[in-house]
């Protein structure tokens, strides 16, 4: 029998605010235990939590760029459960009534394009943190942090659209380009800002029902998200194949082995006794809000591809691999202010920056040489300082050290040679040398042109003016 995979994913991507949801504690990442808390984010009772204006914006945005409606009421739910980091027992969520719903992005791949339907997007606190290590003054044993409990999320919930992995992670990358790009979210995956939930299921080709499914947590690389989907497939098909049912149930993806594993039995809604939260008023969002927001927007990804294409003339490759990461285009923008072609600079910046950073593993904001002096160097070579060739050398020289491009030219000596008379003269010798070849081109072997080129060039090390040599050595071979 043949199966067709169903899954969906629910994102969890924390919000870039100065302070918490539901209280003015500072947000900032890896502070000393419990230091940014107070008692409404320490769950005392009767403390009351009062709504972070900008996560409300933040969530409008995000709705806004996910072709959502923003909903002028909606309402926050507790959500009921015991853990050692939810002291108050419930986290504030949204249930019934979210601020975004019925939106949809497209994503594009082997598959063509393909639609995504985005049921939900919904505000809620995150948790704090069990620390289980040595705890400093207590000895080894858990611990609680609630610097992270009241931490603003949002919950971006998909329709189960998706059918294979690689639309899941085409599917994510997307969305974490959105939030990106908005300015609501860091994106830093490995610190958990943007974090996944995978549901999958297998159904047999053509049934009318979904399989059951299971929810595997938290998963934190889009490699590790294509890994725990592809390994919850085929374990789900093996156990049908096997005359087993699968059971729904929340995961565990270990990244060392690459599979999922049972963490707990997964509760159902009603489990969590929602209730709307009595000490949080309906949110009434007005059109004029939402307008204003809509205003406010920045460019988003599809958008500056296209204006990349029709403005600055760029093929749609060069487009698409500059937007990937807002970024790489705000380098790459960067060099355009300071006066670079776009052309000349698009292929800079996706070749010998791009390698660099690959090869380094490095970031592009961590990147050593800054767009103005990449600039430099692509001045010297358009006023005929230097060749294209020894540019490559010259932007090493600074990716390694530092330093202006102008500079490690004079330095290093490095400056083109233009003048006729001194490419002659290596012309001349490199002929007298090579008689044989220059017989062959005479006889009609063009080929052996390119040779010639090569041993000019070698003799110059590099230096000489490759249209210059052209010519010159075009002239010459014809005798
Ligand atoms: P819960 O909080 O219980 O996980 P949600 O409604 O928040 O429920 O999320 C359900 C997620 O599971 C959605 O992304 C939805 O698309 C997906 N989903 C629902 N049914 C299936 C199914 N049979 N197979 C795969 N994914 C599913
Ligand atoms: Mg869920
Ligand atoms: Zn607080």
């Amino acid at each position: 029998m043949k199966y067709q995979p169903v899954i969906g994913l629910e994102v969890h991507v924390q919000l870039k605010t100065n302070t918490k949801i539901f209280c003015g504690c500072s947000t900032q990442f890896g502070a000393s235990p419990n230091s940014q808390t107070c008692p409404v984010c320490l769950g005392l009772p009767g403390a009351l939590p009062v709504l972070n204006r900008k996560v409300v914006e933040f969530a409008i945005k995000a709705g806004l760029a996910t072709n959502c409606q923003i909903a002028p009421r909606s309402v926050f739910a507790r959500k009921n459960y015991f853990y050692p980091d939810l002291p108050k027992g419930y986290q504030i969520s949204q249930y019934e009534l979210p601020i975004c719903e019925h939106g949809h992005l497209d994503i594009a791949g082997d598959w063509g394009t393909k639609t995504i339907g985005i049921t939900r997007i919904h505000m809620e606190e995150d948790a704090g943190k069990l620390v289980h290590s040595d705890i400093p003054g207590l000895g080894s044993g858990s611990g609680v942090d609630l610097n992270r409990a009241c931490t603003p999320l949002l919950e971006i919930v998909s329709e189960p659209d998706i059918r294979t992995a690689d639309e899941a992670v085409a599917y994510l990358k997307k969305l974490h380009q959105i939030v990106v790009y908005l300015g609501i979210c860091d994106g830093n995956m490995e610190e958990g800002s943007f974090r996944c939930d995978a549901n999958v299921s297998v159904m047999p080709v053509g049934a009318d029902r979904f399989g059951t499914r299971t929810e595997t947590k938290n998963v934190n690389s889009f490699r590790f998200v294509k890994q725990a989907i592809e390994y919850e497939i085929e374990r789900q098909i093996e156990v049908i194949e096997d005359g087993g049912k699968i059971v729904q149930e929340t995961r565990l993806f270990d990244p060392n082995s690459g599979e999922t594993r049972s963490m707990r039995g997964k509760e159902d809604a009603h489990d969590y006794r929602y209730f709307p939260d009595p000490d949080l008023v309906p949110l009434v969002i007005s059109n004029d809000w939402v307008d204003e927001v809509q205003l406010s927007l920045p460019e988003l990804p599809e958008a500056k591809m296209q204006r990349y294409q029709a403005e600055l003339g760029l093929p749609p490759y060069d487009a698409e691999v500059l937007t990937a990461s807002l970024p790489l285009a705000e380098y790459y923008e960067t060099c355009l202010a300071a006066g670079a072609q776009a052309k000349v600079a698009a292929n800079w910046v996706m070749g010998e920056v791009t390698r660099g950073l690959n090869d380094a593993g490095l970031e592009i904001a961590a990147c050593p040489v800054a767009p103005e002096q990449l600039v430099a160097l692509l001045q010297l070579i358009e006023k005929g300082t230097i060749s294209g060739k020894i540019a490559k050398t010259v932007f090493d020289e600074m990716w390694q050290h530092g330093g202006e491009p102008a500079k490690i030219v004079k330095e290093k000596g490095l400056v083109q040679v233009s003048d006729t008379g001194e490419i002659e003269k290596i012309i001349d010798e490199i002929m007298a040398a090579n008689m044989g070849q220059v017989e062959e081109y005479r006889g009609g072997k063009e080929k052996v042109f390119g040779f010639f080129v090569g041993q000019v060039m070698r003799a110059s090390k590099g230096k000489a003016n490759p249209a210059v040599v052209n010519e010159l050595l075009l002239s010459k071979l014809k005798g």
